[in-house]
């Protein structure tokens, strides 16, 4: 066996070897990952090599199984691998910061990397992390009635827990005052069809406002969302003084189970199937619908609440009926009503049932007691 044979075997050994995390993308979590960066010792996904190919001074890419490895770099990779070189970049990575998952948007894979390999902001000599802070940033928002985004300012006011926004920009008087304790920040970039696109609701007179904005800068966007999960963090933490910080940390913000077209028909089920775009909050245990999806506020809501409490979903429609366009349905049922759904397809159709039986099968979190309806039949029409 040649050299480029024997490293290339030693290295696919590496890969699965155990206690090493080399098993797992070292930076979004990804299983098998076949790049590596030669530089920092770390196996990486195809996705993430993309991203460490930007700054080539802190990082340089190899294909596990393409490129020629020479003895030293192997050697280098043994020593080194994906806990090892987490221990040191991410020695201090704060409880409220966004660590991004495989199924994440770019721009937080991007910028999770820079942060911990360019600007090394997690090593353990880094200065002490400052607590949250006001901050101020001018995002680009869309319109609530038309399709155009303009430049509006933002302050964060982390001790008081409001997050304002104006429309002028040296306004006096905000255009909405929110407070943290009601709000959610999820990265929906392709719903809002920019990279940065970042989806801010928060519950105003028993509805979900949305408000869809973005930076041109990544940094920027992505230090925004964590300044406002700081913000939150520390709410949580006054809100819920006897939770440890590990329980506290999956509610600081959340994305959305699963969203998607679906077709639904009135409470008396004769009435036409209307095409909605739907949203599963899990944690909120409610699924939104809006005419489009990017609506300012839904059109209804429905509580989820557990099987215990009586709810559930199952596959097909009630005998004799039928939906408009769609053949694949389901039937959400709660204490009050039955709801009538049709799907675009069968994946989908087996999607949502998954997602929503997820659920139900869920107990209640601390969340759902402050923020459960008192009458779980709110907003419906
Ligand atoms: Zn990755």
């Amino acid at each position: 066996m040649g050299d480029r044979e024997r490293n290339k075997k030693r290295l696919l050994e590496l890969l699965q070897a155990a206690g090493t995390g080399n098993t797992h993308c070292a930076d979004c979590g990804a299983a098998d990952p076949d790049w590596a960066s030669y530089k920092l010792g770390i196996f990486i996904c195809l996705h993430c090599s993309g991203v460490h190919r930007n700054f080539p001074d802190v990082s340089k890419v190899k294909s596990v199984r393409l490129d020629f490895w020479d003895d030293s770099m192997v050697e280098f990779m043994t020593s080194n691998g994906n806990l090892n070189v987490k221990a040191k970049f991410e020695a201090r990575v704060p409880a409220f910061y966004y660590v991004p998952q495989a199924s994440d948007c770019l721009v937080l894979k991007e910028q999770w990397i820079r942060a911990k390999y360019e600007r090394q902001e997690f090593i353990a000599h880094e200065k002490a992390v400052s607590p949250p802070g006001d901050r101020e940033v001018f995002l680009w928002k869309r319109g609530r009635d038309n399709a155009q985004f303009l430049r509006r300012r933002f302050v964060l006011l982390a001790r008081e827990g409001l997050l304002k926004y104006y429309t002028k920009e040296e306004g006096k008087t905000p255009k909405a005052v929110i407070h943290i304790k009601d709000l959610n920040a999820t990265f929906q970039t392709e719903k809002i069809g920019h990279p940065h696109g970042l989806q801010i609701t928060y519950r105003r007179e028993g509805r979900i406002r949305n408000l869809f904005v973005y930076h041109d800068s990544g940094k920027e966007i992505v230090d925004w969302f964590n300044a406002l999960r700081a913000a939150r963090l520390q709410y949580l933490k006054l809100a819920f003084p006897d939770l440890p910080e590990s329980e506290l940390v999956p509610l600081i913000t959340r994305n959305y189970l699963k969203q998607g077209f679906m077709e639904k028909t009135g409470p008396k089920q004769r009435e036409p199937f209307k095409k909605r775009w739907f949203a599963l909050d899990a944690l909120e245990r409610r699924l939104l619908y809006y005419k489009n999806p990017l609506d300012a506020f839904e059109q209804g809501q429905v509580f989820l609440g557990s099987q215990e409490q009586g709810y559930e979903v199952c596959e097909d429609l009630p005998k004799g009926i039928r939906g408009n366009r769609w053949k694949a349905g389901l039937t959400v049922i709660t204490p009050e009503r039955k709801f009538i759904f049709t799907c675009p397809s069968e994946k989908e159709q087996q999607e949502w049932l998954e997602s929503l039986r997820d659920v139900l099968s869920s107990p209640l979190s601390p969340l759902n007691l402050l923020t459960a309806p008192a009458e779980s039949g709110c907003g419906l029409r």
